[in-house]
């Protein structure tokens, strides 16, 4: 372990005090499934046509007062993944956002597996999204020879992987990092590996463009097929379409930046960069114009739906909708992503809905984007064992067994997080210090709990999590290498 890493986490684990309790899990979510819930009533010995009406009756009751769904079946289904860049869920209805920026998500949601508390492995395109598309941790895919973002040729990727096993595969990126070709900011390309078609023609276009191309490339796939579609909307600079710019309005503001959306100034002044004049009615009309790009994207998957209902491909496709990170709006002194760990840039939507799903469920406890990949796997019947996944088939919470206790992980530069679905350690590396939030009750990281004497406990048991999670996954390389993608993004003008 390079000497800045071992000594940030030995002076983590200095303070920590001996042998603590492990944290105790709270009671799982309500467990709601047919089956356990929906056996009819006990009946007793009245003539036969009225035990008929009696039994129609209950039936009927049962099924209007329980979660009833059905069983969820293994099969080779077609599989539709929707990465919207840069969307933070709790921008999203059905995340609990107050204002309308995703109705048809919000529908959608109504007849998917929604998880409430999912999280990227990284607050930036790159490394997040070839951990989503590999199961593998972020770590290994810094430091790659050249500068390459990429997937490294030795690590299987989704597209790889379905292709050995019959699928036809097919991506559409808006993208300048998710390339088949160089861009400025990915000269290397490296994402279309396994992709029999890789479509770049909406780089840095809107939602419009994208649902276009993936609506004209889905006609012409011979099923079962994989799709992959990467939204950009979100992303900055901020600039809707009316009538999403006006309705989602925050505030009114007179810098030039600010009416252009463009958060590059100010993410640069906090950053350490040139001074601007601003005040946070600026930031809020930043956060409109970013509200308006989601509900723009909104629309587009609302209209990407209803043309695969109509085309009844929604019967038997699983259908994924998801994000590589999140967006900063100061909470945390910060503009955009790729800066930190916290949950406005890591905490992003997850929605699975299943082929013929007709009912929505919510499920509790943390998950990670690394989980994606095995989920579709075991959904689709198809063995993943000795392909060296390092996430975790959701089936089982699918099916409504509780949450597995466990410890999610996610980092940029120098900032690593531990997460156990109740606390959150927020590690910075570089300077040795920890913070601790209770998020069942602190959400917006709002209070450090790290010097309190209750979180003595989760604090020790979360640093020994990381610091085993980092000797794993990081070894030598880990921070200095994301640093130097950060660093070569950055002088590029992407971040
Ligand atoms: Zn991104």
């Amino acid at each position: 372990m390079i000497p800045v890493v071992r000594d940030a986490v030995e002076a983590l684990l200095r303070s920590a005090p001996p042998m603590p309790r492990r944290h105790e899990r709270r009671p799982s979510p309500a467990r709601l499934r047919a089956g356990q819930e929906c056996q009819p009533p006990r009946r007793r010995l009245p003539p036969p046509l009225a035990v008929a009406l009696l039994l129609s009756a209950l039936f009927v009751a049962a099924l209007l007062v329980c979660s009833c769904r059905l069983p969820i079946q293994r099969g080779r289904w077609n599989v539709v993944v929707v990465l919207v860049d840069t969307l933070r869920a709790d921008h999203l209805g059905a995340y609990g956002y107050g204002r309308p920026t995703s109705p048809r998500l919000d529908a959608l949601a109504a007849e998917s597996y929604l998880f409430t508390d999912a999280r990227a492995q990284a607050s930036c395109t790159y490394p997040s999204v070839n951990s989503l598309l590999t199961s593998r941790h972020p770590a290994r895919f810094l430091g790659q020879k050249d500068g390459a973002l990429g997937i490294p040729p030795r690590i299987p990727s989704i597209a790889e992987l379905l292709a050995a096993h019959g699928f036809t595969t097919a991506a559409v990126s808006a993208s300048p990092v998710v390339r088949q070709s160089p861009t400025r900011f990915n000269p290397h390309g490296g994402f279309s590996r396994g992709f029999a078609r890789f479509d770049e023609s909406c780089l840095w276009k809107d939602a419009a463009c994208v649902t276009k191309r993936a609506l004209a490339v889905s006609e012409r796939l011979r099923e079962p097929f994989f799709l992959y579609l990467h939204y950009l909307d979100p992303h900055g600079p901020y600039d809707p379409p009316q009538p999403f710019r006006k309705d989602l309005r925050l505030a009114r503001t007179r810098q030039p930046w600010a009416l252009r959306g463009d958060p590059n100034p100010l993410a640069k002044m906090l950053d350490g960069g040139p001074k601007i004049d601003y005040a946070p009615r600026d930031v809020r009309y930043l956060m409109g114009l970013y509200d308006g790009e989601v509900a723009f994207f909104d629309s587009q998957l609302g209209e990407l739906v209803d043309r695969l209902r109509e085309r009844k491909l929604l019967e038997r496709t699983i259908l994924v909708v998801l994000s590589d990170h999140g967006e900063s709006f100061r909470e945390h002194g910060t503009m955009k992503h790729c800066r930190t760990v916290y949950e406005s840039e890591v905490k992003t939507p997850l929605l699975v809905r299943l082929p013929r799903q007709r009912e929505g469920a919510r499920v509790a406890g943390p998950v990670e984007n690394l989980d994606v990949v095995p989920t579709l796997f075991d959904l689709l019947g198809i063995q993943s064992e000795g392909l060296g996944f390092e996430g975790r088939a959701l089936l089982p919470r699918l099916n409504g067994e509780p949450p597995e206790e466990r410890v999610s992980f996610a980092m940029i530069n120098q900032q690593r997080a531990a997460i156990d679905g109740h606390y959150k350690l927020v590690a910075d590396l570089a300077a040795g210090k920890a913070q601790l939030f209770d998020l069942s009750t602190d959400p917006g990281e709002r209070r450090d709990l790290a010097a309190a004497a209750t979180a003595r406990e989760p604090l020790a048991r979360l640093r020994r999590e990381l610091e085993a999670f980092l000797a794993k996954t990081e070894g030598e390389a880990g921070l200095r290498q994301s640093e130097e993608a950060d660093q070569r993004l950055r002088a590029l003008g992407y971040l």
